[in-house]
């Protein structure tokens, strides 16, 4: 066996109930690393073009880092990847939890599904042991309750399910894990729910092989002994987590405001977005909770008597944004209830709360009426309303049953002027951080091969404010001097960020490295895989990974670089960054293809014959 990966993946065809499994060379591992570099390699050449996401054809994928399951600090997240039923472009989503090592831990470095059943199913890996069984049982009961149900059938397994979004083919449904982590973006949740897969069961006492395991173990020590003394943003998210930014980022003007219409000083000042503070919801904290194999564990457990909610991760900074800062919504409790229902449904917070805010507006501007919604006031900040909202989006139910596939889809059909208020990309709710504070948002919401994301790389979220230090933090890797003016130098630190961010994301390392001391990254690869990489090869790596994304969207016939976002989002000339920065990556800037010299420079000449 290799060291650091399994060397093969599991297939499972759930049309005729068949599972194979494939080994991959060692040369498809270097080249494409793991995670949703490797889903780009194998999901692009397995994977016939324009295949509809929601049909038997399609491929979902479930693929742990190239370090995950490793003790690697902060490795443990695994990624989620196929065609998004969404946007109809390329599609992944990342998230953590234990789900993700466990699918090493049952030998394989990737589990792809394809086919679909005709009756709800689980794919059960138990002990070795494949099964494909029935899930009568459990369809139409939420995440939690099937990972209840699983445990007490299986004992201690780690579960990947839907909940009633996905069931219903919400396309902004998502996966879960842990009972309460979201592999939400991209519409996953309805590719389950179209091949009637409810969950994915896994158990398993494999090792991986590592190459040098005194020297992991000893770099993994120096990182965590650095990450316990504490200090700055460290302590910030062992306390807050990701909350800490539901008053900082609002000061800032990052935050979106009313449905991305309004500010927070005019429309929802301090008094207001104060009582959705970190300090706030922390009074409701039991215990810390943290993904495999992280030492910073930014998550928390909570429990909420006045709702009767006896165990509830904490929201993140998104939902509490998505719901609270979007909708002038300064409800605490009802953010809890939000996030708990979401969760347990399985239905993505930032797609959910973007759509809720674009049928407020729609109603506060008479588009409009309660003979629409079901008799809902659907006001600014009507968070009882809101409430009944989500749980009418989560089944499906009357007005819910628009919005369920979020706002532009909703648009569409109630038409009147109503597009101007869904605030999207290409079909898929903006995260909620504004290119009006970090520029280089604007051409990632609009141009990333999964639009409307804000955990893509982009490089003023990574060099300004506070959640920013790529320089210095890997051996070997520094931004261009002048990468903050615009012109030859940032176009070029865009490139770089673009590649560090696929590789960084591909070996699933979380997203806030980036914001923790200096990490051993090549000296990890060595330990673990015992490849002897330069900061270069991987840059280059994740600009392969990036290209390949890209050339999925572009064989879909997406033009991508004509897509443009909703005016009141931007205030940058964000093609023309796009257009730089495609130069840079070896893409013609007019049409954004890859040239093919840049192709065959990556090693994908298989996508020439697909583009040209
Ligand atoms: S920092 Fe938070 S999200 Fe990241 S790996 Fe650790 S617990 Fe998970």
């Amino acid at each position: 066996m290799p060291n650091g990966y399994m060397g093969k993946i599991l297939w499972v065809n759930l049309s005729d109930e068949t599972f194979k499994e494939e080994e991959l060379s060692d040369e498809i591992y270097r080249q494409f690393l793991g995670g949703y570099g490797l889903a780009t390699k194998l999901i692009y050449e397995n994977m016939p073009a324009k295949v509809d996401a929601l049909s038997p054809d399609a491929i979902l994928g479930f693929f742990p880092g190239l370090l995950t399951g490793t003790v690697s600090p902060l490795s443990g997240r695994f990624m989620v990847a196929g065609k998004s039923p969404l946007t109809g472009t390329w599609g992944d989503a990342n998230c953590g939890g234990y789900f993700g090592p466990q699918v090493r831990k049952c030998g394989y470095d990737a589990i792809l599904v394809k086919g679909a059943a005709s009756n709800p199913k689980i794919v059960a890996i138990i002990d070795g042991d494949k099964q494909i069984l029935d899930a009568s049982d459990l369809w139409g009961l939420d995440a939690v309750q099937t990972e209840d149900k699983l445990a007490e059938k299986y004992g201690r397994v780690q579960v990947a399910s839907i909940g009633q979004s996905g069931e219903k083919l919400s396309l902004i449904s998502g996966i879960v894990n842990d009972k309460a982590r979201l592999a939400g973006r991209s519409g996953f949740g309805a590719i389950m729910g179209s091949k009637k897969l409810k969950a994915i069961v896994l158990k398993g006492n494999k090792d991986i092989s590592v190459a040098d395991k005194d020297s992991l173990l000893n770099l993994t020590k120096e990182y965590n002994d650095a990450i316990a003394k504490g200090g700055g943003l460290v302590t910030g998210f062992k306390t807050f987590g990701t909350t800490m930014g539901n008053t900082y980022c609002a000061q800032t003007g990052d935050t979106p405001i009313k449905n991305w219409g309004g500010t927070a000083t005019e429309d929802f000042p301090a008094e207001r977005y104060n009582k959705l503070a970190g300090t706030e919801i922390n009074k409701y904290r039991e215990k810390p909770y943290g993904c495999f194999s992280c030492p910073v564990r930014c998550g928390s457990i909570m429990k909420v008597p006045e709702l009767g909610l006896e165990e509830t991760h904490r929201p993140e900074y998104e939902t509490c944004a998505s719901f609270g800062h979007l909708l002038l919504n300064d409800d605490l409790m009802s953010i809890f209830t939000i996030n708990d229902l979401c969760n347990r449904a399985g239905i993505d917070t930032i797609s959910a709360g973007g759509s809720a805010a674009f049928a407020i507006e729609c109603y506060e501007n008479g588009i409009l009426t309660k003979d629409d919604t079901d008799g809902l006031e659907l006001t600014w900040g009507n968070s009882t309303a809101i409430i009944e909202l989500v749980k009418k989006m989560i089944n499906r139910e009357g007005f819910g049953d628009l919005l369920a596939d979020g706002c532009k889809k909703a648009s569409e059909k109630i038409g009147k002027g109503s597009e101007k208020y869904a605030i999207t990309s290409m079909g898929q709710e903006l995260g909620m951080h504004s290119p009006k504070v970090f520029r280089t948002l604007g051409a990632s919401f609009a141009f990333d091969p999964t639009p409307g994301r804000h955990t893509t790389a982009t490089l003023d979220m990574y060099v300004s404010g506070p959640i920013s230090k790529p320089n210095g933090l890997f051996e070997g890797f520094a931004l261009p001097k002048k990468y903050k003016r615009p012109g030859d130098d940032r176009s070029e630190a865009e490139k770089l960020v673009a590649g560090l961010h696929q590789a960084t994301s591909s070996i699933g390392l979380c997203n806030f490295i980036y914001s923790f001391q200096k990490y051993p990254l090549l000296e990890l690869i060595k330990a673990v895989v015992g490849w002897d990489m330069t900061i270069d090869e991987l840059v280059k790596t994740g600009l392969r990974i990036q290209t390949l994304r890209h050339s999925f969207s572009l064989r879909e016939g997406i033009n991508i670089i004509g897509n443009k976002l909703p005016e009141r989002v931007v205030g940058v000339d964000y093609l023309e960054d796009y257009k730089a920065y495609c130069g840079k990556m070896g893409w013609n800037p007019d049409n954004a293809y890859p040239l093919k010299e840049t192709l065959t420079d990556l090693h994908l000449d298989f996508v020439i014959k697909d583009l040209y």
